[in-house]
């Protein structure tokens, strides 16, 4: 089967029409229409090689939503027409003591998206049927994308961590991810601080349900709210004082990153013991919070704020993230 796909040909190149074949169809597999796709930041450091792992040609592209077009022999929950999401991940064992566990995001021989393969940025995409997440009917599908990659990302923490309505949280980096978390934390009851490095997103920020909008690279300004949080999510991938938001933390609080900091992190090991703090990190989350996640934000009627560019148009959309323009996350239109 032909794929009409964006691609880059080498390391930070811009992207252009690149063709592919898919051989035949696997008894597990779906193949799924693009209608829409989001653009993540890891897309970038993708293209850029900046994790090392990047092959190429490169097609980017993890928040995708679409139809799907058509199914293997053995695929049971699924049928051609079903519109579904794919995120970071597209195949996981199935059998491993993770994937048994219902922690199919943990699997150690997961397959995803754009690593080694070809994503969403692309009229039609691959995968294993348990990661071709079934979108309810409900839901407006232009702005679905962002939720399989950001949005789970941003809501697995609250669970795992057992976050608490009566919690005070903190989330730093108020982009793609760091916004869809504001309007999860908001649900989900806590009292929510809001880390921006950016004064101009202020009065978005507070709408979107931040009590305090606090600059995330002031140290000094952090001093206010001192052993105050129970959690804190950071969702950029820069260098911060993180000796400084650790001592925001009320004693057994936790520092959890999603972002994918470049640099190793520094935590001095005196301001994790006394107060019985901890730092952690996670990938996405399983198909099942993903499911749940969905039907969160139903019932919420939680949405990212999306901008929509044609997918013909995609070096614009990835120019417009890179120079830190998006509001508050790009979706590429088919
Ligand atoms: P994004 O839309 O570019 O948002 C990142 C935000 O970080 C920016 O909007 C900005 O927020 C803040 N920031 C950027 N540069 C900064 C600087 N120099 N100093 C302080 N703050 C800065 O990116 P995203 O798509 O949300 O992705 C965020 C990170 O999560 C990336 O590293 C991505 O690779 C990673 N990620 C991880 C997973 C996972 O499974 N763990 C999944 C998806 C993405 P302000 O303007 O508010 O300061
Ligand atoms: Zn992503």
């Amino acid at each position: 089967m032909d794929v009409k796909a964006f691609a880059a040909l080498e390391a930070g190149g811009k992207l252009e029409e690149y063709h592919y074949q898919l051989p035949n169809l696997e008894d597990e597999q779906v193949d799924i229409k693009v209608e829409y796709c989001g653009i993540c930041h890891s897309d970038l450091s993708m293209l850029n090689n900046e994790w090392g792992m990047t092959q190429y040609p490169f097609v980017p592209g993890h928040e995708i939503v679409g139809e799907i077009i058509a199914i293997g022999k053995a695929v049971e929950n699924l049928k051609v027409g079903d519109k579904v999401g794919l995120g970071w991940m597209s195949g996981s064992c199935m059998h491993c003591h993770e994937c048994m566990d219902g922690s199919h995001h943990l699997c150690s021989s997961l397959e995803q998206t754009i690593v080694g393969r070809h994503g969403g940025f692309a009229d039609k995409v691959r995968a294993h049927w348990s990661w071709a997440i079934p979108i309810p009917a409900e839901m407006d599908i232009s702005k679905v994308g962002p939720l399989l990659c950001g949005g789970i990302t941003v809501f697995n923490p609250i669970v795992l961590s057992g976050v608490k309505p009566t919690d005070r949280v903190g989330v730093i980096g108020i982009g793609g991810l760091g916004h869809m978390a504001l309007r999860f934390l908001k649900y989900w009851g806590c009292e929510v601080y809001a880390f921006s490095s950016n004064p101009s997103k202020k009065d978005a920020i507070l709408k979107m349900g931040a009590s305090k909008v606090i600059n995330s690279r002031k140290p000094d300004d952090l001093d206010s709210i001192r052993g105050k949080l129970d959690f804190i999510l950071n969702t950029t991938n820069v260098t911060l004082d993180w000796d400084s938001y650790l001592s925001t933390l009320a004693p057994k609080g936790k520092l959890h990153t999603v972002g994918a900091v470049l640099e190793p992190m520094q935590i001095p090991a005196f301001s994790l013991i006394m107060g019985e703090k901890s730092v952690g990190g996670s990938p996405l989350g399983s198909p099942a919070l993903t499911r749940t996640m969905l039907d969160f934000c139903v019932r919420h009627e939680i949405y990212p704020t999306v901008e929509e560019f044609p997918m013909s148009q995609v070096n614009q959309a990835l120019q417009h993230l890179e120079e830190g323009k998006a509001r508050y996350r790009v979706v590429l239109k088919n």
